[in-house]
């Protein structure tokens, strides 16, 4: 299956997570199922499904966190669950993950700057003195002060907060971030500004984005694809645009339907059109067929 043109940064085929259940005899949950997908350099995949679909193991797979049960990952070629501890450390310095909660995500009794330059004392980059510099800029290019080094995790807002935890995430110049529900945590009136900075950082240093989020505004706006997951496996991938006019699986349309529109005639065409139109032979959990360039929706079973 090919999803895009020049050979993809991150290159995802077959992951699967399996959890043994407790208790002899009791067989395996399967949380990922035979998942795959590619995503290009300067690219946000967005990843979008229920709670509890699997979008947070997927991201946290993709960094070998831990490693997946089945599938390969590739990153600039590389597999990294063929890699052992070393290789693994070495290809950590390309990926880099923000969480939900940028409180719990800072050491409350770190300095902000002892935070951020943790991952380069452990990777062994610059001298102290280059790394307060390196910091000062970082804090810089989040909007932060460089200032803010001195002091402790509680003394900033949530926004604050999280743009810690993202300058922390670039120090090492990583070439994909997982944004794992980055700005749920966060008042509506910063959500924006936190999209906006990881927008900027994206041109600024050439980024890659797994963008896992619930809201679905965000995702249209900020995603180049997105890949809808529904219990484990993906049941619609596509180019953002194509899968918010016409989406074809079922499950899609529902999640999608969820956005309200401004006007409640368009709303209810809307779920007539939908409703109406059949989804011929797709629609199922089968393997995803390519509807149009790009555009991928799962087939019944086979
Ligand atoms: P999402 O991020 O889409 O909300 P998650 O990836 O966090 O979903 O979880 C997917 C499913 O995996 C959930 O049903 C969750 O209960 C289950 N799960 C997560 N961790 C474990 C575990 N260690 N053992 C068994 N099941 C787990
Ligand atoms: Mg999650």
């Amino acid at each position: 299956m090919s999803q895009s043109q020049p050979a993809p940064l991150l290159a995802v085929r077959g992951l699967s997570r399996i959890y043994a259940a407790r208790g002899l005899g009791r067989g395996s949950t399967t949380i990922v199922d035979d998942v795959s997908f590619d995503v290009a350099e300067n690219e946000t995949l967005g990843l979008v499904g229920e709670s509890g679909s699997g979008k947070s193991t997927i991201g946290r797979a993709v960094l070998m966190l831990p490693k997946p049960s089945a599938g390969t990952v590739r990153l600039d070629g590389e597999d990294l669950t063929r890699l052992g501890s070393s290789g693994l450390r070495a290809a950590r310095r390309k990926m880099q993950i923000v969480f939900q909660d940028p409180y719990a995500a800072l050491n409350p009794r770190m300095s902000v700057g002892a935070f951020i330059a943790e991952p380069l004392e452990v990777h062994g980059v610059g001298s102290r003195a280059e790394r307060a510099e390196t910091v000062a800029d970082l804090l810089r290019k989040v909007g932060l002060d460089p200032a803010a080094a001195r002091r402790y995790p509680h003394q900033f807002s949530g926004g604050q907060r999280q743009r810690i935890a993202i300058a922390r995430a670039i120090a090492l110049r990583p070439r994909l971030v997982v944004a794992d529900e980055p700005i749920s945590a966060l008042d509506v009136s910063i959500q924006a500004q936190i999209v906006n900075l990881l927008m900027d950082l994206q041109d600024e240093l050439k980024l890659s984005y797994i963008f896992i989020s619930h809201d679905l505004r965000v995702v249209r706006r900020i995603c180049h694809r997105v890949a809808v997951l529904s219990a484990g496996r993906i049941v619609e991938l596509a180019p953002t645009e194509r899968l918010f006019v016409d989406p074809r699986h079922p499950y899609t349309r529902r999640l999608l339907a969820a956005i309200p529109l401004l006007d409640p005639a368009a709303e209810r065409e809307r779920a007539a059109r939908w409703r109406d139109e059949a989804p011929d032979g797709h629609g199922g959990r089968g393997p995803l067929v390519e509807v149009a360039p790009g555009h991928f929706v799962a087939r019944a079973e086979p």
